[in-house]
């Protein structure tokens, strides 16, 4: 979007002027196809400690209506979704960056950093011989090998940038905006935002076309009670200078 606005745009809409002052980070997904089902946990899984701080999701157990058969040759059997969020430090088979990398040596980086974190104490959770192929977010473009480029990177909020981000209601009277980077409750580029900037733009729609439909409704995110200790705790020893306390030991 940023690379959208012209001068003339951002004269008559000055509070999109800022978008390019909003940070953006690279983060993007690899699909492992799978001959066996490896349902991991039932959720997300992170890897604290991977080089390349990895995530990963298997698909299966939440599609239960789906016939995975019904796919492709018809012979996968489980999806293991795993994300990349760190793009510049170096893996563990090729020692490279992955923005550095080859999509198979990608590929091959984080099946490798998968395997050392699932396949501990004798298991062998994941095996080489379950995996059938592979599928690289494509947003990763390889215009030349070595220098891979992002089409999407994802927006980082950082302390200051609520004032860079523009509301779902701009100066112009016929445009809304629908996404992640709109103020919003929601302090953080995920679906929820999304959401919410959407069911804001809606109200601005039904506004403006005098509609009597009832608004959609907006609320200030919900956060897990059991989380407010532990932040607490990071208030206090932020105030006092103190790393936190995972640093710390
Ligand atoms: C790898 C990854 C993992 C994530 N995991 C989670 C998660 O687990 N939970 C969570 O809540 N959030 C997650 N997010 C964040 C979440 O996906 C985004 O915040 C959310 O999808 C943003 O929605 P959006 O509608 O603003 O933008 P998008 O979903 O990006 O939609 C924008 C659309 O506009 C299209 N587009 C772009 N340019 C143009 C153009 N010029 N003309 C026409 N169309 C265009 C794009 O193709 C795209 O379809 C993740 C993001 C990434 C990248």
């Amino acid at each position: 979007m940023a690379s959208l606005l012209t001068d003339e745009l951002k004269r008559a809409a000055p509070s999109l002027a800022n978008l390019d002052k909003l940070q953006t980070r690279w983060m993007n997904g690899i699909q492992f196809y799978l001959s066996r089902d490896v349902p991991v946990v039932n959720g997300h899984a992170i890897y604290l400690d991977s080089p390349w701080a990895l995530t990963s999701i298997s698909q299966r157990q939440f599609w239960t209506n789906v016939d995975f058969s019904a796919f492709g040759h018809g012979a996968v059997e489980g999806i293991l979704s795993a994300d990349i969020s760190e793009w510049e430090a170096p893996g563990v088979v090729y020692g490279k960056p992955a923005r550095e990398c080859t999509a198979p040596q990608i590929q091959e980086e984080v099946w490798t950093q998968l395997k050392q974190h699932l396949n501990i104490g004798g298991a062998a959770t994941l095996d080489d011989a379950n995996l059938l192929s592979w599928f690289l977010d494509p947003d990763i473009e390889f215009p030349n090998p070595g220098t891979a480029a992002n089409a999407e990177p994802l927006l980082i909020n950082v302390a200051g940038s609520l004032q860079y981000r523009p509301e779902a209601q701009v100066e112009l009277q016929n445009l809304f905006l629908a996404s992640d980077y709109v103020r919003t409750y929601t302090d953080i580029a995920c679906m929820e935002a999304a959401n919410e900037a959407a069911r804001r733009a809606v109200n601005c729609v039904l506004a403006a076309s005098g509609s009597t439909a009832s608004p959609a409704q907006l609320w200030p995110l919900e956060e897990p009670a059991f989380l407010k200790p532990l932040q607490e705790v990071d208030r206090i020893r932020f105030g006092l200078g103190l790393p936190h306390h995972l640093e710390s030991t």
